[in-house]
């Protein structure tokens, strides 16, 4: 057995080569649900839709990381619609009282669906639309993600962290032209990540349990932590008390988003300062003291007083997965 954690980038590029190096059929890859959002009714898990599609063989990495040649038409009506009918534009977080107030997978991560502020494809929506109803028909969504990796034909097992809702929440220093709290996608996907962060909170974490999928198979072998972002992706995980034992107990080997300083995409550098960790792979080494290796970029001279194994970790084409997850086999092997 081996477990993958995913985000919604790094580890679904890694998961293109490991088949290469790890059966699939003893892979389970554990999904961030902090990024989650409810919109217009529809729980959007973006970090699981992305394996999915994935391992469906129809992700799109050079648009939006959604279905290959989807379409908009829904969207694009949506905000049709709301122009017509003068609405101003999202994103529009439901009041207080309405974050709490439905499916409790959706706690303070409630949009409304008025003009749309992510751009959901309209095949991308019916595996919301599908999600959504199997929940409400009574199912956890460890089973619901099973049933839509099934659909899409996952060669590997996709579970969520947890069947509780965890939402990240940025917090943001005093500026008029934001909240002074936001949810994840709304920082990164409406505003691009432009708000100064102060602090990031995964709401509901202390009561969330992480799930027994994802607890069961940690327990049965390795773990890699994919090039994630440790504050936004890893952060949520690690939150959840049994999930965070869990990790200190396996053996994990995680290969760095960062080439020293550099990161290769995404908000992990502003989110990392903001709380408190270096910018770098040596900030990620902090914020991951599970982690018994580290797969480093050959051009990352950072000194780890954990063994590091070096590549090319630049996973962009063909055979670049395939090696990253050959280095990943080879920390195993050292730790
Ligand atoms: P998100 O869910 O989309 O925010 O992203 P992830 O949690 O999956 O994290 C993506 C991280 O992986 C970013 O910090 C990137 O720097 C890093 N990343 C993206 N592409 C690559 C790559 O090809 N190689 C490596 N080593 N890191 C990458």
């Amino acid at each position: 057995m081996v477990t993958f954690l995913s985000g919604g980038t790094g580890t679904p590029k890694l998961l293109e080569g490991s088949p290469a190096v790890f059966d699939p059929a003893d892979t389970t890859v554990v999904g961030n649900t902090g990024d989650d959002v409810e919109l217009g009714g529809l729980l959007v898990c973006p970090d699981i839709d992305t394996v999915l599609f994935q391992q469906g063989g129809v992700l799109d990495r050079e648009y939006w990381w959604g279905i290959e040649d989807d379409t908009t038409e829904t969207h694009d009506e949506l905000a049709a619609l709301a122009d017509a009918a003068g609405l101003e534009d999202g994103p529009r977080y439901l009041d207080a009282e309405a974050q709490t107030a439905g499916r409790d997978i959706a706690n303070w991560r409630r949009f409304s669906g008025v003009a749309e502020f992510m751009e959901l494809g309209d095949r991308d929506r019916a595996v919301h639309v599908t999600r959504t109803s199997l929940l409400d028909e009574g199912q956890s969504l460890t089973e619901v993600t099973r049933t839509l990796a099934d659909a899409f034909d996952a060669a590997v097992d996709v579970v969520p962290m947890s069947d509780d809702p965890v939402a990240s929440i940025i917090h943001t220093p005093e500026d008029e032209r934001f909240d002074d709290e936001m949810h994840f996608q709304e920082f990164w996907v409406a505003h691009r990540g432009e708000p100064e962060v102060e602090d990031v909170e995964f709401r509901g974490a202390a009561d969330a349990t992480a799930t027994d999928a994802a607890l069961g198979a940690i327990s049965e072998g390795p773990v890699v932590v994919g090039p994630s972002n440790p504050v936004t992706s890893i952060g949520p995980m690690a939150a959840l008390d049994g999930l965070r034992d869990a990790l200190e107990e396996a053996t994990v080997v995680a290969v760095s988003p960062f080439v020293e300083d550099e990161v290769f995409s995404g908000p992990a550098a502003k989110l990392m300062a903001a709380v408190g960790y270096d910018a770098s792979t040596a900030g990620v080494a902090d914020a991951y003291p599970f982690a018994d290796a580290f797969v480093l970029d050959d051009a990352d001279g950072t000194e780890l007083s954990r063994p590091v194994v070096r590549t090319d970790t630049k996973m962009d084409d063909d055979g670049d997965a395939e090696r990253v997850a050959q280095a990943v086999a080879d920390a195993l092997e050292v730790v």
